[in-house]
């Protein structure tokens, strides 16, 4: 069976390479008679799967040393709750730039817990842009600024980052994690859940400043608290052993086809050949304004809600699948993350053109 082009934000396309590798150890990892799926996770063997992982992270991100990498479970989401409690603890006070639904959604989750306050948001622009961000904006007191950098759904990124003074940053990266070089040392948070663009669904990773750990809310449960799990070097309790396994083979995978470097090279060439097109377009547009625009997540239009329906269908038949709009803002949405291959985006515009020729 031919595999199709696969434009889901998340879970995602792997890199075939990968899945092939998988499929060859399944039965028997590397001699040792059983898959990974099976073995222990206080094994030797599973031991440098995750060790292996962490170095080839650390490698192919630069992580400098003063940082922790942690491997954990629950989603993006649960980190929403998990970062006001292990971090929003000395004035009380944090500031959110709300750029889009997902940075929309931390806001939401985070203002349980303390003094949570929207510094910048784009919303009166329908996130068709992120904001300014001004260092006014930001508290001096506040305990984090926190940032999604990459928003999925509106298919913005934030490439200047706000000056946030002595504050710490953390960004939610899920959608653009390993899609480009990024300056680990300017944060003093990053994470995403990794079924974007990393691994399949299962694993979170966090990358957290030494420093800002150990300091916890009482009450947060042990499998929220960043510190326990450096501690225990992220095997507290079960992690996720297969996902991080998968995770440590498109870290292979990525360094073996030049690192982040090359990597944002091939992005942005399959990002300019489709916003080319929609600028070209008659039919179609984009929904971001250029300066902002995502290179992993392209939202477009048509000005009729039938064409959009049509489009997704026949698209579809030909292969080209999931590419409806997220339910909240409707359209159509393409995600050409680190594995879709510069021929998904050409078959993809291809496609729109034949497609704006016979109904127009
Ligand atoms: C997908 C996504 C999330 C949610 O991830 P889960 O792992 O499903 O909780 C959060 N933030 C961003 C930017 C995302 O793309």
């Amino acid at each position: 069976m031919a595999r199709v082009y696969n434009f889901s934000a998340g879970p995602s396309m792997l890199p075939e390479e990968v899945l092939k590798k998988a499929a060859a150890e399944l039965l028997d990892y590397k001699g040792c008679g059983q898959s990974v799926m099976e073995m222990s996770h206080r094994s030797k063997v599973f031991d440098e799967i995750i060790k292996g992982a962490e170095a080839l992270l650390r490698e192919l991100m630069n992580i400098p040393d003063n940082y922790k990498v942690l491997f954990l479970q629950g989603g993006a989401s649960t980190q929403f709750a998990a970062i006001p409690m292990n971090f929003m603890n000395g004035s009380g006070k944090a500031d959110y730039v709300v750029s889009g639904q997902w940075s929309n959604k931390a806001y939401k989750e985070a203002v349980k817990y303390g003094d949570v306050k929207v510094a910048a948001t784009s919303k009166e622009q329908n996130f068709s842009c992120v904001p300014e961000m001004d260092k006014s904006n930001f508290r001096p007191d506040a305990d984090y600024v926190y940032i999604c950098m990459n928003e999925t759904v509106h298919g913005n990124i934030i490439r200047d980052l706000p000056d946030t003074g002595d504050v710490p940053l953390i960004a939610d990266i899920s959608s653009c994690f390993l899609s480009e070089p990024i300056d680990v040392t300017k944060f003093g948070m990053l994470y995403g859940g990794a079924q974007k663009n990393v691994a399949p669904a299962g694993l979170t990773i966090c990358i957290i400043r030494e420093d800002m750990l150990g300091n916890a809310r009482e009450y947060t449960p042990s499998m929220l608290d960043y510190k326990l799990m450096a501690d225990n070097d992220s095997l507290y309790n079960t992690p996720p052993c297969y996902t991080i396994y998968i995770c440590k083979l498109v870290l292979e995978w990525l360094k073996e086809n030049g690192g982040l470097e090359k990597m944002k090279e091939k992005n942005v060439k399959k990002a300019k050949l489709l916003y080319d097109f929609l600028d070209n377009s008659k039919m179609f547009k984009g929904t971001v304004v250029p300066k902002d625009r995502s290179i992993m997540n392209v939202p477009f239009v048509t000005d009729s809600e039938e064409l959009n329906a049509k489009f997704v269908k026949e698209a579809t038949e030909a292969g080209l699948v999931n590419i409806k709009g997220h339910r909240s803002v409707g359209g159509m949405r393409a995600s050409i993350y680190n594995a879709m291959p510069y021929e998904g985006v050409e078959a993809l515009v291809k496609f729109m053109a034949e497609f704006e020729a016979a109904n127009s």
